[in-house]
């Protein structure tokens, strides 16, 4: 990656890197990219007023009578394409009539880090980001060998994979993002990459490139890659597991040493504000109508799902929403490959603050095998079981709205509420095989 001296003045960066054109980017409300590509010509004036896009045409909740939305570059964000080096990709932050727009989502986070960051917190977060390799239209896996019962950590399935996979690493490598093990996961045609966690920003402007690294990439072999919530219903879904922690400068606020399990009160704290909010962060970390068929899912082939149920803790056990795997982080096991990269972390954020401020409890952890013997624990919530039930949980939530803005809320639902409807009124073959005789 550019350093930052190099990349504060991207006209110069390009110059230096041999970038002949810049993707000026951003991330909507639905999760989705856009872009804009701009060559290093043009790049002087672009980092000073922004790329102009017509919000209207993506999900941002504006009307085509909006005035032009400026994308403006974080030149701190450049990644310079591993495989296609004259291609500079920037993050930016959006601006209209000249003010920061409230509902856009790479604002939403750095403002409630902001915040955060005023009562002297930081956040850092690891991402484990699952895909499907599948053919290029996405209606079967890649690899028909790859049949397992249980598919988890094949190494054959992985190295007839290997050219797309190293490739890929290969590219994390020379970003110098640090990433340490690929694999098989346990569905087939299913993958892992892992790269170390970094600043809350950081990890989320790198969870948008992955995804878009891995689509490009893949699609140069012949493939497709899908971070799909849950493309083969009888297969384990695609999660996207965020590790989280708050730092004080060098120090991890979450670790200590005579707390259980290694972790600190404050730790805790933010697990009980996570446990309290719970339903209404869904609405970020599985945002869509297909999300909900990988949480609250019957047994996958595999024999397990992986994916939680019920809004409950535990150590190191992988059947409940967090895991405590090691000292000084927890894992929210919530979030699928659709979650929004910056506001999942934002409601992540927002919630566990709250529970800090008003200490909350989360309770005894549960050490059980949540999936055989969930049944048995009395009073745990369950997660909401569709779309619609998480969006109505985030309209509720006081806890989100006051901390993320009323813009971003009444925007996110209102657009979400209309895609739950347009789903409603598609008629399924489910439908027609129950009903037509009735
Ligand atoms: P697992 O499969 O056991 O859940 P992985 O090794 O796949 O875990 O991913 C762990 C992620 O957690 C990595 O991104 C790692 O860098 C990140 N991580 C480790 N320690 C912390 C921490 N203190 N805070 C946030 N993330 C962390
Ligand atoms: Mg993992
Ligand atoms: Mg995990």
């Amino acid at each position: 990656m550019a350093t930052e001296l190099a990349t504060a003045d991207l006209k110069h960066a390009a110059k230096e890197l041999g970038i002949k054109y810049f993707l000026i980017s951003y991330v909507d409300l639905f999760g989705a990219l856009r872009a804009k590509l701009v060559p290093a010509t043009a790049i002087g004036g672009m980092q000073k007023s922004g790329a102009g896009f017509a919000g209207f045409a993506t999900w941002l909740d504006m009307s085509p009578a909006d005035a032009d939305l400026f994308a403006v570059p974080d030149p701190q964000s450049l990644i310079q394409l591993p495989w296609k080096p004259e291609v500079g990709w920037l993050a930016s932050d959006l601006v209209m009539n000249d003010e920061l727009v409230a509902q856009a989502p790479r604002n939403v986070l750095k403002t409630t880090m902001l915040g955060a960051d005023s009562v002297g917190y930081q956040m850092k977060t690891g991402v484990e980001c699952e895909f499907f390799l599948t053919n290029a239209d996405g209606t079967k896996i890649s690899d028909a060998a790859d049949n397992a019962t249980k598919p988890c950590y094949d190494q054959s399935a992985l190295m007839r994979r290997y050219e797309v996979i190293k490739e890929l690493c290969d590219c994390m490598l020379a970003l110098g993002w640090g990433p340490y093990q690929n694999d098989h996961e346990d569905a087939n045609g299913q993958f892992e990459m892992n790269w170390d966690f970094d600043d809350a920003l950081v990890t989320a402007d790198r969870h948008v490139f992955f995804k878009y690294m891995a689509r490009a990439i893949a699609e140069k072999h012949g493939l497709r890659a899908t971070f799909m919530p849950k493309p083969f219903i009888d297969l384990t879904g695609s999660g996207c597991h965020m590790h989280t922690s708050l730092w004080a400068g060098d120090t991890n606020l979450f670790e200590d040493e005579a707390g259980e399990l290694g972790l600190s009160d404050l730790g805790y704290n933010f697990i009980g504000g996570l446990i309290h909010s719970a339903d209404a962060i869904c609405a970020f970390t599985n945002p869509t109508v297909n999300s909900y068929k990988r949480i609250n899912a019957p047994r996958t082939v595999s024999g397990a799902t992986w994916a939680p149920n019920t809004v409950t803790y535990t150590g190191n056990n992988r059947t409940h929403m967090i895991r405590i795997p090691d000292a000084g982080r927890l894992e929210l096991r919530l979030p699928d490959g659709a979650a929004n990269p910056y506001l999942a972390p934002a409601a992540v954020l927002a919630a566990g603050l709250d529970g800090i401020q008003n200490q909350r409890d989360p309770g005894k952890r549960l050490d059980i095998n949540m999936y055989t013997d969930g049944h048995k624990v009395r009073g745990a919530k369950k997660l909401p079981l569709n779309l619609l039930d998480a969006i109505r949980a985030l309209e509720k939530s006081s806890v989100l709205r006051n901390a993320l803005g009323a813009p971003l809320i009444n925007g996110y639902t209102k657009l979400k509420t209309e895609e739950w409807d347009a789903y409603s009124r598609h008629l399924t073959q489910w439908e027609r095989d129950n009903t037509l005789d009735i």
